[in-house]
């Protein structure tokens, strides 16, 4: 295999399975059924369900991303959820 390759490679397996801690908290949330996608728009939104919320959290805690503390991945979780209102803001802002 050339040099230039394994280094490629090399530098490919430094960077994080996942691009962002919040793109994993989403993938974390949907799983959980914490939040559910926009049929129509494609967008999230809470599902209201304070059961999927806990499993979701549980997940962050016992298997977060690697290199990510259960404390970070908790909080990651938080944050997102914080992002995501109830209703998706497509279908919101076509019924106002
Ligand atoms: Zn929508």
């Amino acid at each position: 295999m050339p040099r230039e390759v394994i280094s490629m490679l090399m530098m490919k397996e430094r960077r994080p399975a996942f691009r962002t801690i919040d793109g994993w908290a989403r993938c974390v949330l949907l799983g959980a059924g914490a939040i559910r996608e926009c049929e129509e728009h494609g967008c999230m939104k809470d599902s209201a369900d304070p059961h999927a919320f806990e499993r979701a959290l549980l997940i962050a805690l016992e298997d977060p991303p690697p290199g990510v503390s259960p404390e970070e991945a908790v909080a990651a979780i938080e944050n997102v959820l914080g992002w995501i209102g109830d209703a998706c803001p497509e279908c919101s802002a076509e019924s106002g």
